[in-house]
């Protein structure tokens, strides 16, 4: 242990502050604290694991702390209120909650809660997120709280859509395709009713990063300026201009630059200001998602990060509106906006255990009193010829005669045993090299090569899959680190293997200032035995102290993008609630089983007892087992089935 190593080392490696304030941070003990409120009560996150496993709620496990939620919700809005004093804007901002973003009940259920001081709605893309919104949103008596309809429409849901005006929601159907409009047509004639419309333009700002598609011409959703205008003079040929009331855009998820959100929004405002003159109903003004969320902290326009802050978000936005109308002498638009990303994010974190480490081989091999073939001969030496002058070149040599061992082996000349004691000695080599390369300030490209092999893996009881699918499918970043043992130092590197049976399986891209790691700064792990050295190629025992990372900022599109591969199901989640100074359990969902998980691709866990109990009765006659073994067998078959899919 390294007593220079301070809680402020780790801080300013895993930039806890920088992505973590004012929710996370460590403690004296060198634990993750968590501060769900944002305020000085801090809850100590390894305890809180370790609390919640005895209660046998197992890893991996993902925690909800639904009082960050709360604050998020309230971040947002005192930001844009702030604005709208500042700038003197003559409207309200009325934002809504983009379910996609993560549909879980007790999430969305708090969400409404919280969100009704604020009149806080709720959009939906697809018909089963509107049968979500219909029955989750309570309606308000003022019809301040929104409830807004995107996504590709059929007519039942345009339908139900257009229905549920009647009960009291304020429901606006905004038209993404150009033949949503007339389906809606006929459905107001046949129900004698004036629909709440809105339409979603698809703006010539450029959005950037991943999402950077939502917008331009090309962009999936939306309608171009000339179907605006032909919305805008069918509308007016029925004499329903008035319905239409609410212009929409998303340009995108994770907009890191301030630059692009300005430009969509002076845009959005002129189509506003041109579609009220064109004498349109308009009063709602939605400027959709893309506001992002700081990954990495380290507030750049980095695509893991976002060059702004919410405050200056929410000031342009209120600051370009204003002008535009006021310009044209219009009144100033009720703002909307559909943050998802920025409001559900914090509130998860994903904990999960490592279950074993395999480390570059650090034992060098016993050399025999007999005298050993060359190429062995020439690795040891170069191995103890290694020096600060001398290392690049001794690295070279080193390469040069593992791959003659290599060669030697593939011919026939070195046995396995030989091959091994060469590969041993090219190890011992290279960290050798590497811990002199360590200490200079500069060392040559193909040096940097080194620095890779030296880098461990750490396999971890979790399906990156299944709970962090935006890691492998898009390359998200999404800060990492352990939990506790934060007050020492590190010292090893490594990447993260997950349990999948899939080569994409890992995590190998870490957050760093305005860059990406290679490999995360871990430390080794400890067996209950103290004294043994855990390198070794085949460590004494198995039996390891727990350590546990956490995965943080997950709590958007994470778990709802997750999928089964391998069959790893769903995990285990808690909803921590906080009481003043006190936190309490509210909610506990309880993660797959296997059974469950063998449903989804149709299997019934009764038809598989039932065979392997044939196997065994068959395996039983003809004296291949005996009794008692065969019914272990079917006991651990049952008790498997009934088990959690990650290893316990
Ligand atoms: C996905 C989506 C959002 C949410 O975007 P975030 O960047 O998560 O805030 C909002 N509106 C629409 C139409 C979307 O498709």
């Amino acid at each position: 242990m390294n007593d220079l190593w301070t809680i402020e080392d780790s801080n300013n490696l895993y930039q806890i502050e920088g992505w973590g304030h004012p929710y996370f941070a460590i403690n004296e003990l060198g634990n993750i604290t968590v501060s769900p409120q944002g305020n000085d009560y801090k809850i100590d996150l390894f305890e809180l694991v370790k609390n919640l496993q005895k209660r046998d709620i197992q890893l991996p496990l993902l925690i909800r702390f639904s009082d960050i939620l709360a604050d998020r919700l309230q971040r947002l809005h005192s930001c844009i209120e702030d604005a709208i004093a500042r700038y003197d804007y003559n409207n309200v901002y009325r934002g809504v909650y983009p379910i996609k973003c993560n549909q879980h009940r007790q999430l969305v259920e708090a969400l409404v809660e919280y969100g009704k001081p604020y009149h806080f709605g709720l959009e939906v893309g697809s018909k089963p997120e509107l049968m979500i919104a219909l029955a989750t949103l309570e309606v308000d008596e003022t019809g301040e709280t929104l409830l807004i309809c995107n996504g590709y429409k059929d007519e039942d849901y345009l339908e139900t859509a257009l229905l549920a005006q009647q009960v009291g929601h304020n429901l606006i159907i905004v038209i993404e395709q150009i033949n949503e409009l007339y389906i809606i047509l006929e459905l107001s004639k046949k129900f004698n009713l004036k629909p709440q419309l809105g339409v979603r333009a698809k703006l010539q700002t450029k959005g950037s990063g991943h999402w950077g598609d939502s917008t331009g011409e090309k962009a999936k959703f939306g309608l171009t300026i000339p179907e605006i205008v032909a919305v805008v003079n069918r509308l007016e040929k029925t004499d329903q201009l008035e319905c239409l009331q609410l212009l929409h855009f998303h340009i995108g998820s994770q907009i890191s630059s301030i630059a692009v959100i300005k430009d969509a929004i002076r845009e959005a405002s002129q189509i506003y200001v041109q579609l009220v003159t064109m004498g349109a109903g308009m009063k709602y003004l939605d400027v959709g998602g893309g506001l992002a969320v700081d990954y990495d902290g380290s507030k750049t326009n980095f695509y893991a990060s976002k060059n702004y802050n919410m405050q200056n978000y929410a000031n342009d936005i209120v600051a370009a509106v204003k002008d535009a109308c006021d310009e044209k002498n219009i009144p100033h638009p009720i703002l909307v906006s559909e943050s998802g990303r920025a409001i559900a994010s914090h509130h998860s974190v994903l904990i999960f255990n490592v279950v074993n480490s395999n480390n570059p081989p650090q034992e060098l091999p016993i050399i025999g009193e007999e005298k050993e073939h060359l190429v062995i001969r020439n690795l040891w030496e170069t191995y103890e010829n290694i020096d600060e002058e001398n290392y690049q070149e001794m690295y070279h040599d080193a390469v040069q005669f593992k791959d003659e061992a290599i060669s030697l082996f593939n011919f026939g000349y070195l046995t396995l045993k030989e091959r091994a004691k060469a590969e041993q000695i090219y190890w011992g080599c290279c960290r050798k090299i590497y811990e002199i390369t360590q200490k200079e300030s500069y060392v040559s490209d193909d040096l940097n090569d080194l620095a890779d092999l030296m880098i461990s893996t750490y396999y971890v009881n979790l399906s990156v899959f299944q709970s962090a699918p935006d890691a492998w499918a898009i390359d998200q970043l999404f800060p990492v680190l352990p939990i506790h043992r934060l007050n020492e130092k590190p010292n090893k590197k490594a990447i993260l293997a997950d349990l999948t049976c899939d080569s994409d399986g890992k995590i190998d891209k870490f957050i760093d200032l305005l860059d990406v790691k290679k490999s995360l700064e871990l430390h080794s792990l400890e067996t209950n035995k103290n004294d043994e050295n855990i390198d070794n190629l085949i460590p004494e025992s198995n039996d390891f102290k727990p350590y546990y990372l956490g995965m943080f900022l997950v709590g958007a599109y994470q778990e709802i993008m997750g999928n089964l591969h391998n069959l790893f199901g769903d995990i285990n989640v808690v909803h921590i609630e906080c009481k003043k100074d006190a936190y309490q359990i509210k909610y506990v969902v309880k993660g797959d089983t296997v059974t469950e998980v063998l449903k989804y691709v149709e299997y019934s866990a009764e038809d598989l007892t039932e065979k392997l109990r044939c196997l065994t009765e068959n395996a039983l006659a003809k004296n291949q087992i005996d009794l008692d073994n065969s019914q272990r067998l079917i006991k651990n078959y049952e008790e498997n089935l009934r088990s959690y899919t990650y290893l316990i």
